[in-house]
């Protein structure tokens, strides 16, 4: 961004709602050019900041059409489900979905008239069986919460397309190092930018990119329409993280590997959930689809006494893996399913989706791997 003759080297906070027009022509002009000829007008509409994230994530994902960056992950979802949908319209999901995601599309949109089904992610790919006339869009996520089981996007972007619905996929475990959906033949990337892409726990945002132009610019309308749009301190953090994201996602993925090997070999641990093991059921597929042998810093382990009290005692215990329920961060960190993300389902319906009261998840952070494993010996000591 040219802010002649200054050259600042980053881009600096654009903390301003509204910018100025020198005469009645300038105004014309930014209405009237396409891409408002480089000006900005009303930072609920598009400000400096959000461009440049937006534009580094598409360049990352590979994303031709552009998108939009929003206060939360969240608020991306939003985002591209009123972009493509209308009442009367389905989404297919799997039922291993985010908690948040479920709330969003079950609670809210439903009252809009937009209907949402979920099938076990296995059954998924069979689209022609579980689509309606109205299906306009699949929503799946490249890795599951929390036992990661791995998607298998390109069958699942094919299985779509031959079924004319649109497919997005929600990236936020993975970020765009380890995989870019878009060449499956995704339609929309989604990333809660709280997690990888800023990835210092520090910032609360989305962004979500598209192929297609058009779907894009329905993106950054609806954002503009309905206020979504991500502030400009936040997207410069965002746009800081970014930064690093490839460095991050190498050391993340390092010790995680280091510390699933750790925990697969350890007596307090009975199975270890991490596609990066070869014990992983998903892990050819991983091996496949996830880029460079990295595969990314969450796993889940069952401990040996599969109970809450252990979970809790390991959580008392653990100095480096604070129980603190988001992900994604440098510094570690840890969460527990069953009274965070899957705290609305009963136990019943936990054990069927493998959630036992003894699984906890962990955050693998880019600590040094020593202090990581040491700790997780003493937590489990
Ligand atoms: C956190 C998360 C979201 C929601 O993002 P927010 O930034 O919390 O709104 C969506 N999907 C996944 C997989 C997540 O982990």
């Amino acid at each position: 961004m040219d802010l002649t003759p200054i050259h600042p080297k980053v881009t600096p906070i654009y903390q301003t709602s509204v910018f100025k027009f020198n005469s009645l022509a300038e105004l014309e002009e930014y209405y009237t050019t396409p891409g408002r000829g480089g000006r900005y007008g009303y930072s609920r509409s598009e400000h400096p900041n959000s461009d440049e994230l937006v534009a580094e994530v598409a360049k990352l994902e590979g994303a031709a059409g552009g998108g939009v960056a929003t206060g939360a992950g969240l608020a991306g979802l939003l985002a591209a489900v009123l972009a493509t949908c209308q009442a009367g319209d389905h989404v297919l999901c799997p039922a291993e979905l985010y908690g948040g995601s479920v709330v969003l599309l079950s609670l809210e949109l439903s009252r809009l008239g937009i209907e949402t089904t979920y099938v076990p992610l296995a059954d998924l790919y069979d689209i022609a069986k579980w689509r309606k006339p109205t299906t306009k869009l699949v929503l799946a996520e490249v890795l599951s919460n929390p036992l990661l089981t791995v998607l298998d996007g390109p069958r699942l972007a094919r299985a779509c397309k031959e079924q004319g619905v649109l497919l997005l996929i929600d990236s936020s475990f993975t970020s765009p190092i380890l995989t870019q959906p878009l060449s499956w033949g995704a339609d929309m990337v989604w990333h809660s930018a709280t997690k990888y892409l800023a990835g210092h726990s520090d910032v609360t945002a989305g962004v979500v990119v598209a192929r297609d132009p058009a779907i894009g610019k329905r993106l950054r309308q609806v954002a503009t329409n309905l206020g979504l749009m991500l502030a400009p301190m936040e997207s410069w953090l965002a746009v800081r993280g970014l930064k690093t994201l490839r460095l991050r996602m190498r050391q993340h993925s390092e010790n995680a590997l280091a510390v699933a090997h750790f925990l697969a070999n350890h007596p307090a641990v009975e199975q270890v959930f991490y596609p990066g093991l070869a014990t992983h059921p998903g892990h050819a597929l991983a091996e496949h689809e996830l880029l460079g042998g990295l595969y990314g810093g969450m796993l889940s382990v069952r401990l040996a006494d599969d109970s809450a009290a252990a979970v809790d005692r390991f959580i008392q215990k653990s100095k480096l893996f604070p129980l603190a329920p988001s992900l994604a961060g440098v510094a570690s960190s840890c969460s527990y399913p069953t009274a965070t993300s899957h705290r609305g389902l009963t136990d019943e319906q936990r054990r069927s989706l493998g959630i036992t009261p003894g699984v906890l998840r962990l955050s693998v952070g880019i600590e040094e791997p020593a202090d990581l494993l040491s700790d997780l010996q003493h937590a489990l000591g």
